[in-house]
């Protein structure tokens, strides 16, 4: 029997072209305009393949890996797996893996959009002019911070929490405007103390200090809430909290609150708790600037990550060692080494 890969979703071209070219089996299951199917679709789906391709917003839970526990691989499009139940795929001896380095730039890019944008208050400003209460009005002032050094000549101080990939592309962004960076990220502490050109600082310490506070670090059960309402009361009332990472780092209840009392100056999000949905009040603010989840979002970008996935799944079809696994272990374990004898 021919071995299948699954791709519930939309994929760009250009990994359709790796499948293509690898001459592998694909069942693309989608919409016409690329809807996903239901929760028992997919677990229907996922008995029939041998290895799965989800988008990196797609829930992939115990069920589903349960489903089929003769899986090959779960090639993670992202690279972000919080989607996915790692504890569960580790333990059926199923290789995950992800698509890390081709996004860091295109995403620092958007961070660093969503920064200038919530600083100086872009969307609200445009709004404003399409509105045509400019011309009725005079003109209302759309105050904002500085992000360089300002009229006082005063550098600004960029907090960045998660100094891997995309933390640090950030941080190359920021010299451009001469900020002090500040950074936190408990694994990589002795790497930031080395480094020109950035200080450490203990999480608190980082949220008291910065003018901005820049989320890169993973969804874990470390850092769900990692920003709670003790963490963002510790903030100047003047910063700004940008969160790029993912939605359930932040308290977002709490945040709403502090935002709505003006206890910090503004949130810029492209990630949500509770995604696609926003926790209430937040789209009634003045003070954020909310983006749909498109921190990779570019035609490039996208395609490249889809090479990626479609490389791994390839590989793990083929039971291969994949390019970027997040479950190396597994590839060692008894249950995944039976898998490939049949
Ligand atoms: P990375 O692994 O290179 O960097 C993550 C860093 O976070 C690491 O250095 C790690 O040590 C650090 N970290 C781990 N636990 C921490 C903790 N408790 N506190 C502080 N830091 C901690 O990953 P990356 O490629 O830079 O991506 C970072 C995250 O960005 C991804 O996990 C993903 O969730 C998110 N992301 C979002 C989008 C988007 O569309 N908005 C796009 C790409 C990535």
């Amino acid at each position: 029997m021919t071995r299948k890969i699954l791709v519930p979703w939309a994929m760009p071209e250009r990994g359709r072209e790796v499948f293509k070219k690898s001459k592998v089996e694909v069942r693309y299951f989608h919409g016409p305009k690329g809807e996903p199917p239901t929760f028992e679709e997919l677990i229907e789906a996922v008995r029939q393949a041998d290895v799965l391709l989800p988008r990196g917003t797609q829930p992939v839970p115990k069920e589903v890996i349960e489903s089929n526990p003769n899986l090959l691989g779960i090639a993670n499009f992202g690279v972000g797996y919080n989607n996915i139940d790692v504890a569960t795929a580790t333990q059926l001896g199923i290789p995950v893996t992800n698509t890390p380095g081709v996004l860091t730039e295109t995403t620092a890019d958007l961070g660093w959009a969503l920064l200038m944008a919530t600083a100086r208050k872009v969307p609200q400003a445009h709004h404003y002019t399409l509105s045509g209460e400019w011309k009725e009005t005079g003109g209302k002032s759309f105050m904002g911070q500085d992000i360089g050094p300002g009229g006082s000549n005063r550098p600004k101080i960029l907090g960045i929490i998660g100094f891997g990939r995309i933390g640090q592309a950030v941080m190359r962004r920021s010299r451009g405007f001469k900020m002090k960076v500040i950074a936190y990220d408990p694994l990589m502490k002795k790497e930031i103390e080395k480094k020109r050109g950035v200080e450490y600082r203990e999480l608190h310490d980082l949220l008291k200090e910065s003018d901005f506070v820049t989320l890169h670090c993973p969804l874990t059960k470390e850092t769900h809430h990692l920003i709670g309402e003790r963490e963002l009361a510790l903030m100047k009332p003047t910063a700004i909290l940008i969160n790029t990472s993912r939605g359930p780092v932040v308290d977002e209840k709490a945040l709403v609150s502090i935002l709505k009392e003006g206890r910090i100056a503004g949130a810029g999000l492209d990630v949500y708790e509770h995604e696609p949905e926003l926790t209430p009040g937040l789209s009634e603010l003045e003070n954020v600037v909310l983006l749909p989840h498109i921190g990779s979002a570019t035609q490039d970008t996208r395609e490249q990550m889809a090479v990626v996935a479609a490389k791994n799944a390839v590989a793990m079809l083929k039971g291969k060692r994949p390019y970027t696994i997040v479950n190396p272990e597994v590839l060692e374990s008894t249950v995944y080494l039976q898998k490939l004898e049949f």
